[in-house]
């Protein structure tokens, strides 16, 4: 004997977990009527684009904003008990995403589907806010707080001057190959400068800059630290070096 969909009267599968409905009924029955787009906000560091993600920062690559997103839209109430498929536009999970494009623009628009018990329901809008906020560590290393290479440069036998414009021209052209979340902090001090860099390798680039430009060499040594705001020890290298 054939099974008919009490519903609509038409010949299905019986499935409980329809319900005993066919699939077009049950997708009726839990269609969301009047569902608008689900709006969801999300905060980006427009210096080196993590986003906020609970009360850490996290980098914005397609994986975590797709976890992001899911997390906030979970909340919602009107879609309790379904499940939410998200596209990204983005190839591989890894990839970063166009920051620029998530920082001229306030709002992102990304297609989602609802899902209940792997019946595809309806198709929805997600509609997200993007703020700007600085986060703690581009905050840390913009004052000079967070480094991870530091240069004390040391002024020997005079043209002190014109040794220290040199260096500082160093710094600006190392700087504007660097990317934008990378600062160099100098502190000038009697006979000579420390350099303060937030990136190992910029600062490995810059000393050997200095060291080729005056001909010299450097002491370096390297030390561990303890770093709050990422909650791990890094490694900080030092060097000296007289010009
Ligand atoms: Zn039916
Ligand atoms: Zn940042």
């Amino acid at each position: 004997m054939s099974y008919r969909c009490p519903r609509c009267g038409r010949e299905t599968v019986y499935s409980e977990e329809l319900e005993g409905l066919c699939e077009d009924c049950f997708r009726e029955k839990y269609k969301i009527h009047n569902l608008d787009k689900l709006r969801v906000n999300i905060k980006i560091c427009p210096i080196c684009g993590r986003v906020k993600f609970g009360d850490k920062w996290i980098r914005s690559n397609k994986k975590n904003l797709k976890q992001l997103i899911l997390s906030q839209v979970k909340k919602k109430k009107d879609i309790r008990g379904y499940n939410v498929i998200i596209e990204l536009n983005q190839t591989g999970d890894e990839t970063p995403l166009p920051l620029n494009q998530l920082l001229s623009d306030n709002f992102m628009i990304i297609p989602a589907t609802l899902y209940k018990k792997k019946i595809m329901i309806q198709a929805v809008m997600i509609e997200i806010k993007i703020t700007k906020q600085i986060c703690p560590l581009c905050h840390k290393k913009a004052s000079g707080k967070y480094y991870e290479y530091i240069i004390h440069v040391r002024f020997t036998g005079g043209r002190t001057k014109e040794k220290e414009t040199k260096v500082r021209e160093i710094i600006k052209s190392v700087l504007s190959h660097a990317k934008p979340d990378v600062f160099i902090d100098v502190k000038k001090i009697r006979k000579g400068i420390d350099i303060k860099i937030s990136d190992r390798k910029i600062g490995d680039r810059l000393l050997h800059r200095i060291i080729d430009t005056f001909n010299t060499d450097a002491r370096e040594y390297s030390e561990r630290r303890f770093e709050a705001s990422l909650n791990k020890h890094i490694v900080i290298k030092k060097a000296m070096v007289d010009i």
